[in-house]
């Protein structure tokens, strides 16, 4: 039943989604209600406060190609290529990384949010890749946030998350805006995200502008160097974030 099928199924809520759709309004409020909530609780994990662990999905692969990009590029490939950016540039700066897929292979949705949640990271970035928009869209899930409970439904393990990942959304905008580019912040239903119980979000690269008003492709390897940059940037914020008591 976890066939590629349903990773074409994620790829089309995500592609599909467009800018009139998304929840700013929603998200402005839900970002107020969790500066409160921040406040309360420290986001460092209660077991072991120096371990800081990153999840990276990159989305789709093997059977599931995603969607066509640029120059007959797919997005599996570009999703594993900003995977492996990241993941270097997270470890030269001492974040342990767990990677959801390290090939072209097909993983199925399921198995991404069982190995995210094995992981106990704090932050887990499902990334995804479009022609559609501009720049980078960060979403959150669209669950109502919810307390932790003993048992946790597996479709919505991300409801007792989504106040954090809110928060992890704002950290990301920030980093992503200094360095020059333009985010679509947005609430949507995600399988995988939805089925995650770190705080959780899906980046979607879309092409950039750049000063000149002239389109940055998603093969511009400056422009996937710039974004990976930027990611590493918003999670050692996070880190540095979750250490503060
Ligand atoms: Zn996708």
């Amino acid at each position: 039943m976890h066939s590629a099928k349903k990773g074409i199924v994620q790829g089309r809520t995500l592609e599909g989604f467009t800018k009139a759709q998304f929840f700013v309004a929603g998200l402005t409020v839900s970002l107020v209600a969790l500066l409160t909530a921040t406040a309360q609780a420290p986001l460092a994990t209660v077991n072991s406060p120096s371990r800081f662990a990153v999840v990276l999905d990159a989305a789709h692969g093997g059977d599931d190609a995603g969607g066509s990009l640029h120059n007959n590029q797919v997005e599996k490939t570009y999703t594993l290529a900003l995977s492996v950016k990241l993941r270097s540039l997270l470890m030269a700066r001492g974040i342990q990384v767990v990677t959801t897929r390290e090939s072209d292979t097909t993983v199925n949705l399921d198995r991404r949010a069982e190995i995210a949640n094995h992981a106990n990271a704090q932050a887990c970035l499902s990334l995804h890749a479009s022609e559609t928009g501009e720049g980078v869209h960060v979403f959150v899930s669209s669950l109502t946030p919810a307390q932790p409970t003993r048992f946790t439904a597996w479709k919505t393990a991300q409801a007792a998350s989504v106040t954090r990942s809110l928060a992890l959304a704002g950290v990301v905008n920030s980093a992503l805006q200094h360095a020059g580019m333009n985010v679509t912040l947005g609430r949507t239903s995600l399988p995988t995200v939805d089925s995650m119980t770190c705080p959780a979000i899906a980046v979607e690269v879309a092409p950039g502008q750049g000063s000149d008003k002239k389109v940055t492709e998603l093969d511009d390897s400056a422009y996937q160097a710039q974004v990976a940059e930027a990611l590493a940037a918003a999670l050692l914020e996070w880190r540095t974030e979750g250490r503060q008591p």
